[in-house]
């Protein structure tokens, strides 16, 4: 949107990471790998063609072992995405494919190769998840860098911006963040990306706002603009006009005063002013990041998606490396709770030496606790890892997308049949631990008094409530409006999980994306939930919301929630009852 007045222009994308910056803009524009020219190769020259392909694998592979070894302690978690890629250089799916296409087809391996991995990325780019489908970014990474090896061109240094700028890019992989120095970035936008996405990750754990997702940042922006980022509301503002800026710069300042107030007093307990204490807890997919969820004050994990070591490699995850990667949330984190989600992916499409069914829907298909029941092994690796690391802190297990009573019995008695193993094995473990099942089909909602005999706690997970009772697709920006969780159809969801629970003697927790807005937590806390995890980085502001309320008040505040009919109404009775004693919206983004 240009202003002919003020000569500004403001861009709106997703809003990866909360904070706002003003600073220079530096373009990141990668020299074009992208355009490939197909040619054929003569019979007598398709060894050397081969030979060239694999020789750029070769210098592809040793740039990746340099930077890996380069990587800092702290940035550890890119050492493992670069690992994957290093993985992925040697993928059949990817190198065997493209010696198979030279020698067939007789053509180039530039083109060879952008045959194969379009292939491979459309399938892993179809999976509804966009957790998984930011995977096919790392495909694209580790191509990329084979393909800059055969075309011979350099890449840009992003290791030597040296002034503190606004970095721009199309898309950052991991081995370009891993790059940069991050004290000289002072904020992120990209065109690619989603919240998901490696630079979202990257961004938020170190507190830097980012804006991804722009589609043309990088032409619309050119470098040394001056421009405004705003990563709580999604916004970046070019040639900022003098308004603007005095606008920003102290909005800026009011988030920063009110970030590290909250942030001084994320370690006092979420209790209410009638002393009742829930539990605020983070939401994890790497083990690097307990380090935030301590940062910001959270009583334990509530949520560990475990799906990232199953990703973009060419194997599964062993036993021990599996045992490892949960020992270093448990023993950290001990004696607070460390909730482990058994594998929740969308079926063997995620894993990249699996050929995988196409299914028509995948969201509907063979995933979480489904994909689980039907690859036992799969399944049993994954159970005895976590009942071995159970034997070195407080570790929960919870089963993902539960739709049928029987699936409980079935999970559960594979644990048990696990346990008994290591056992005979002699293998020390520890099976008395609390076996929880996600609700987040509504099959679950309405089976809850049956299901909780078989649990010792239930966790809604209302990003996939929200999909499946909604009818909406949680990944789709048209209907993106329609996803709420203060619809009155989830409130009263929420409501009759919670009293179902209640009466069950079953403890009830939230981990969807609901449970991190500071605005819901009259409802929660009304309704009784005892435990509520999230984003680390929301965790300051849900606690202080908390301390100001009553639960007794809460309690009474429900009544009137259930009166109403819409999801607006039910927002603006929270706003007009509860909104003035909120923490700036800016803080939770
Ligand atoms: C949910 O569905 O609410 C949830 C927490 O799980 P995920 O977002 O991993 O599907
Ligand atoms: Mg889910």
């Amino acid at each position: 949107m240009f202003d002919r007045n003020t000569g500004e222009k403001r861009l709106y994308g997703i809003n990866a990471s909360p904070g706002i910056s003003i600073g220079k803009a530096y373009i990141v524009d990668k020299e074009g790998v992208d355009v490939v020219e197909k040619y054929l190769i003569r019979e007598k020259q398709l060894k050397k063609e081969v030979n060239r392909f694999k020789s750029a694998v070769k210098k592809a592979k040793d740039e990746l072992n340099a930077i890996i070894e380069d990587t800092p302690e702290d940035l550890r978690r890119h050492a493992t995405i670069l690992e994957t890629q290093r993985a992925l250089l040697k993928d059949k799916m990817i190198y065997g494919k493209t010696i198979e296409i030279i020698e067939n087809e007789h053509v180039n391996a530039d083109w060879a190769l952008k045959k194969a991995v379009s292939r491979v990325k459309s399938m892993f780019q179809k999976l509804p998840d966009s957790y998984l489908r930011e995977r096919a970014a790392d495909i694209g990474y580790a191509s990329d860098r084979i393909l800059r090896n055969l075309v011979g061109a350099k890449q840009v240094n992003i290791g030597e911006i040296y002034k503190r700028v606004i970095l721009v890019a199309n898309d950052l992989s991991p081995a370009e963040t891993s790059q940069i120095q991050l004290e000289k970035i002072k904020a992120f936008v990209t065109n690619q990306g989603s919240k998901a996405s490696h630079t979202a990750i990257v961004a938020r754990t170190l507190e830097i706002p980012a804006v991804l997702g722009l589609e043309d940042a990088t032409s619309v922006i050119q470098n040394d603009d001056v421009i405004v980022v705003d990563g709580s509301t999604g916004m970046v503002v070019i040639h900022p006009g003098e308004e603007t800026l005095i606008d920003f710069a102290e909005r800026k300042i009011r988030y920063n005063d009110q970030k590290a107030a909250l942030t001084r007093r994320s370690h006092f307990p979420a209790e209410t002013s009638d002393g009742i204490r829930l539990q605020v807890m983070g939401n994890i997919e790497l083990p690097e990041e307990v380090v935030s969820v301590l940062a910001h004050g959270g009583d334990g994990i509530g949520l560990y998606r475990t799906e990232f070591q199953y990703l973009s490699r060419t194997d599964f995850p062993s036993e021990d490396e599996l045992f490892d990667k949960y020992m270093d949330v448990v023993e950290v984190m001990a004696p607070k709770p460390v909730t482990i989600r058994t594998l929740d992916i969308n079926g063997d499409k995620a894993i990249s030496n699996t050929s995988g069914s196409d299914e028509p829907n995948p969201a509907l298909g063979l995933r979480g606790i489904r994909y689980c029941l039907t690859k036992p092994e799969v399944f049993i690796t994954q159970l005895r890892a976590i009942l071995r690391a159970a034997a070195f802190g407080n570790v929960r297990i919870m089963f993902p997308m539960i739709s049928t009573l029987d699936e409980i019995l079935e999970a559960k008695k594979v644990f048990n049949e696990t346990a008994d193993s290591l056992n005979k094995e002699g293998i020390s473990f520890n099976k008395d631990i609390d076996i929880g099942i996600m609700i987040e089909v509504p099959s679950a909602v309405v089976m809850a008094d049956l299901m909780a005999k078989e649990v010792d706690f239930f966790s809604i997970g209302t990003n996939d409530l929200i999909q499946y009772s909604l009818a909406i697709d949680r990944e789709n920006s048209k209907v993106a409006n329609l996803f709420q969780p203060l619809n009155p159809a989830i409130i009263r969801m929420v409501k009759h999980v919670t009293d179902v629970a209640r009466d069950n003697n079953v403890k009830i927790f939230m981990c969807g994306e609901m449970a991190g807005y500071p605005i819901h937590m009259p409802i929660l806390l009304g309704m009784g939930i005892n435990e509520l995890s999230m984003n680390p980085q929301s965790i300051p502001a849900v606690k202080t919301m908390i301390r100001s309320l009553s639960f007794e008040d809460s309690k009474l505040f429900i009544k009137d929630v259930l009166k109403k009919t819409s999801a607006k109404d039910i927002l603006d009775l929270l706003q007009d009852s509860y909104g003035d004693i909120l923490p700036d919206k800016y803080i939770t983004g």
